[in-house]
């Protein structure tokens, strides 16, 4: 089984999440934790499940899902942090997109693995697939926990949304293209984790999230027996 739990961070109201499932040890998703009392928040909750993380994986380099990633690898002897490479250039970028908002740069300069697409990640008794999405960012990733039917997907999609793409190397193109080709072809029951936001599931957004509108697929397809609508051409 797969246990997750939901910390909100920062003032861009970032979700990170914890999933275990074993006893004692953990991955860390996005911890966008900014600042002493938030980053207390979240050791406070790993050592009230009695959790140790073995690795962090982030879904996509924007300040407000690394913010605690240095003091957190620091804190835990140094364990792995993966990221796609394409988001390097998105690092560097932190500290200016935090100074625009009036935040404290983050702290980039931690030591992370690169992860590629379809790739599959063995970590702390759980497996973890990448699917790599870029467009709101090019080394964008969402986290796949296949058997439990669990997605983390970052700022890719949202429930009832689509990540921004206005910001320096965000691509709506791409974002669309990841979605449509990667994400809302997979099993309609799995949930999906956002990196802002209330969960849903990738059913629910393929038929009613608006920002996919052009391609939304039909709830059902049509009973065959319904008889055919024929209209008057007189009324026309
Ligand atoms: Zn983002
Ligand atoms: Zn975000």
């Amino acid at each position: 089984m797969l246990n997750i739990r939901a910390l909100t961070f920062n003032l861009l109201q970032e979700r990170c999440y914890v999933a275990w499932s074993e006893a004692g040890r953990c991955v860390i998703a996005d911890p966008g934790c900014d600042g002493p009392a938030e980053l207390q928040a979240l050791t406070d909750l790993l050592a009230q499940e009695g959790l140790r993380p073995e690795a962090i994986l982030l879904t996509h380099g924007h300040f407000d899902h690394i913010s605690g990633v240095k003091a957190l690898q620091d804190r835990f002897g140094g364990i792995p942090v993966y990221m796609h490479p394409a988001d390097e250039v998105v690092l560097g970028y932190s500290a200016e997109m935090a100074g625009r908002l009036g935040l404290t740069p983050p702290a980039v300069d931690f030591k992370w693995t690169p992860v590629q697409d379809g790739q599959v990640l063995e970590v702390a008794g759980m497996t973890w697939e990448v699917i790599a999405t870029p467009g709101h960012t090019p080394g964008g990733v969402c986290w796949l926990a296949r058997e439990a039917g669990v997605m983390l997907t970052g700022d890719t999609l949202f429930a009832g949304s689509i990540g921004r793409t206005d910001f320096l190397y965000s691509e709506y193109d791409d974002e669309i293209r990841s979605i449509m080709e990667k994400l809302i072809l997979l099993d309609p029951d799995i949930r999906i984790l956002p990196g802002h936001g209330p969960t849903s599931t990738i059913g629910h957004e393929r038929t009613h999230n608006p920002f996919l509108e052009p391609f939304n697929e039909p709830e059902e397809t049509p009973d065959p027996d319904l008889e055919p609508v024929v209209i008057d051409p007189h009324l026309i």
